[in-house]
């Protein structure tokens, strides 16, 4: 069986351009394509197909396949919902659940529309103690500066805020008002009334590994406690924010244990075989113009494919 991650939803690829995120963003109608043909040929699983499988260690159907959406954007109640419910399909979108029914902004979102908005053709900032020289001329440039940027955000060692903080300076964006990232509670529920289930992402769309135990513990909790207050609902998975080796350690799943979950994704590209629950990979989906590699990612190949590419770059890099 294969899990599939979606980040962003899209009217068209003009506009994820626009948001300089490619990687994480498919066209409308794209996702649509893909829906109509997984639609055909795959049997969509919901979240209580899926755990009833998990703990009864049940056979699945061939070609099982379990849709997820991670953050709980707005683009996804705008854009993802209406197809889901067009082709009649179950899906699980993991809440950051800080940023549900407030203004608050995604730092991505930060950054994306402040490049967009910036009229610095150039700009210097020190990146991993290096000053940098960055160009912002062309929108293939500020493609490339989103990219670096996305890149440091996501190291252990960068302090978000301080960051941010410096970043929106250096491109003498302060007064541009941000529209909000993500829906609120009552698309959730919207989405809920029609069958689509909700996990927790912790509450700030944290690095779990940069947190203390205490903290841990707090963003894990909170955002499942949240969510079962707002729709009356037991939360029983979560899906680690970022979700690589890294982000996540052994304590957190031991957390999620004693908390009650019974499952937890991370972003490991890999087909569920299960021998974790709470380390269960999935695989990125983003806009291909044609169904070829979507086709790719969802064949048990592909993780194993991955596998060998990740061997041979490290091998390469010794
Ligand atoms: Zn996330």
């Amino acid at each position: 069986m294969t899990t599939l991650t979606y980040h962003r939803i899209l009217p068209n690829l003009k506009e994820g351009s626009k948001y300089f995120d490619k990687a994480n963003t498919v066209s409308v109608e794209i996702f649509e394509k893909q829906l109509s043909f997984l639609s055909k040929h795959y049997n969509i699983l919901s979240i209580k197909d899926f755990l009833f499988y998990l703990n009864n260690s049940r056979k699945l159907e061939p070609r099982s396949i379990l849709l997820t959406f991670d953050d709980g954007s707005v683009d996804c109640y705008n854009y993802a919902f209406p197809i889901l419910k067009k082709y009649n399909l179950p899906a699980i979108v993991f809440l950051a659940t800080g940023y549900i029914g407030t203004d608050k902004v995604f730092w991505w979102d930060k950054i994306k529309t402040w490049l967009r908005q910036t009229d610095r053709k150039e700009i210097t900032l020190r990146l991993n103690g290096k000053s940098r020289k960055i160009c912002l001329k062309t929108e293939t440039d500020r493609i490339k500066a989103y990219g670096l940027f996305d890149e440091y955000m996501k190291q252990p060692k960068t302090n978000p805020d301080t960051f941010l903080n410096e970043l929106k300076f250096i491109l003498g964006v302060d007064n541009y008002k941000l529209e909000r990232s993500a829906m609120n509670w009552e698309e959730v529920k919207e989405m809920q009334n029609f069958g689509i289930s909700f996990g927790a992402h912790t509450v700030n769309h944290v690095n779990l590994a940069r947190l203390d135990y205490e903290n841990a513990l707090l963003e894990i909790k909170e955002s499942k406690e949240i969510i079962e207050d707002k729709l009356g609902e037991r939360v029983k998975i979560f899906a680690y924010p970022y979700g690589g080796e890294n982000d996540f350690l052994p304590i957190h799943v031991k957390i999620m244990r004693d908390l009650g979950f019974e499952a937890a994704f991370s972003s490991i590209e890999e087909s569920i075989e299960i021998k974790n629950p709470f380390k269960l990979g999935r695989i990125h989906i983003s806009g291909y113009k044609n169904l070829f590699i979507f086709k790719v990612k969802l064949t048990n190949f592909y993780p194993k494919l991955i596998r060998c590419v990740n061997l041979t770059k490290q091998l390469i890099a010794k």
